[in-house]
């Protein structure tokens, strides 16, 4: 979805300028995921919570079964 900080508001792919400003203010539009940097090698810090928390409940559930 397009952002605009200026305005701080979302605005539909529809409804900004052909050259991907603002139709508000006329700024640069941020544009939808993609075209922002983002560091897609190392895994955000809840999906690593949720792996461990996810394999210690399996875990764990393995070890009920012996006790
Ligand atoms: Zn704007």
């Amino acid at each position: 979805m397009p952002w605009c900080e200026e305005c701080a508001r979302y605005f539909t792919p529809n409804s900004v300028e052909a050259d991907g400003s603002c139709p508000t203010c006329g700024d640069t539009i941020q544009l939808p995921d993609g075209a922002e940097p983002t560091n897609d090698e190392s895994s955000p810090w809840h999906f690593k919570l949720m792996v461990v928390a996810v394999t210690g409940y399996l875990g764990w559930r393995v070890v009920e079964l012996f006790i």
